[in-house]
């Protein structure tokens, strides 16, 4: 799905969106938006502050600054009507073990208010999407996770919400139950959702969503479509090179010059370093270190991926977290 022919329509937008739990600054300055009709896939590792920011779309935690509207509703001041078209899905969502999943989702439709026959009738159809009919009178207790899965999607659809606040939904699934749920997002997206799915599994959402967010410390990393996160990741490339024999004076050359942002080395002569300059700039380097006597014998531009990029913030997060 083309992101930007929606970009002009945000479903979802967080403006400069602050949470604070006592002094602990869960979410900072966050701000990002989701476009209509669109798959949007907020990633980060654990502890990023994914949760705390569906919450506070979903109502259920009042930001300590900032705004957010859905569907141009302020979701702050107007929070009813914004629940009205929200559907969330929690991380650790209960299922009532000892009712069928017709009559789980039956209490939801009447906690909606919906009447006996309009219940029926949604219930039924909710079921149908996801492809649970089959079942529709097994107790909540022998679904498998999947299954489970699903059947807490059907109830939060039987609303009808235009917005869907999915937390960690493809968590613990196995393979083909994790295709099932992606075929059944995009479903729902192509019938005009706007979806906000959550992941610290960057594989979980990679070729599920048209927009992406990486959600770092609280605050958003990088955002937009897939192809303008992953030009972005490319921005800062990865260079192979490898030498002939060891050059003792090399990892100092590379940390002299101001396009290269780390050096990682497996051994004397191979290192992998993180480049922020363009094509010349690399070349320019090449120059440097040749003319300074280091035989090259690979100098090589990896393309960066959205992968590379994620493992990168992951990876920052833990070492600082190991400094501290
Ligand atoms: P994620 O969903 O990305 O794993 P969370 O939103 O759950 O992140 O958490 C963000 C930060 O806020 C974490 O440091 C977490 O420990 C903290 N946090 C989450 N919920 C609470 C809470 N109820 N009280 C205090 N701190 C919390």
């Amino acid at each position: 799905m083309d992101y930007s022919a929606h970009s002009a329509l945000p479903m979802i937008k967080c403006q400069d969106l602050k949470i604070h739990y006592g002094d602990h600054v869960a979410v900072d300055s966050l701000c990002f938006e989701v476009g209509k009709g669109s798959v949007y896939g907020l990633i980060g590792p654990n502890g990023a502050g994914k949760t705390t920011t569906i919450k506070a779309i979903a109502t259920l935690i009042e930001p300590t600054y900032g705004e957010i509207l859905v569907d141009g509703i302020p979701v702050l001041h107007q929070p009813e009507e914004a629940r009205r078209i929200i559907g969330y899905m929690p991380d650790f969502p209960p299922v009532y073990d000892d009712l069928r999943i017709e009559e789980f989702c039956d209490l939801f439709a009447h906690a909606y208010g919906l009447d006996r026959n309009a219940r029926a009738k949604k219930v039924e159809e909710c079921l149908r999407l996801t492809d649970l009919m089959d079942k529709r009178r097994a107790l909540c207790k022998t679904l498998s996770r999947g299954m489970k899965q699903r059947a807490l999607l059907a109830k939060t659809l039987v609303h009808e919400p235009s917005v869907l606040l999915l937390d960690e939904p493809a968590a613990n699934l196995d393979p083909k139950a994790r295709i099932d749920l992606r075929n059944l997002l995009r479903r729902l997206a192509s019938s005009g959702k706007t979806v906000l799915v959550s992941s610290h599994v960057l594989s979980e959402l990679e070729d599920l969503c048209d927009a992406i967010g990486i959600m770092r410390k609280g605050n958003m990393a990088l955002s937009g479509s897939l192809e303008e996160v992953s030009a972005s990741a490319a921005a800062s490339r990865v260079i192979r090179i490898e030498l002939v024999e060891s050059f003792p004076n090399l990892q100092n050359l590379l940390r002299e010059s101001s396009s290269v942002s780390k050096v990682d080395s497996r051994d004397e002569r191979i290192f992998e370093i993180t480049h922020s300059g363009d094509r010349s700039e690399a070349a320019s380097l090449l120059t440097t270190l040749t003319g300074a006597g280091a035989k090259v014998c690979e100098f090589h531009l990896k393309q960066s991926k959205v992968e590379d990029l994620f493992l990168e913030i992951e990876s920052e997060d833990s070492s600082e977290d190991a400094n501290r």
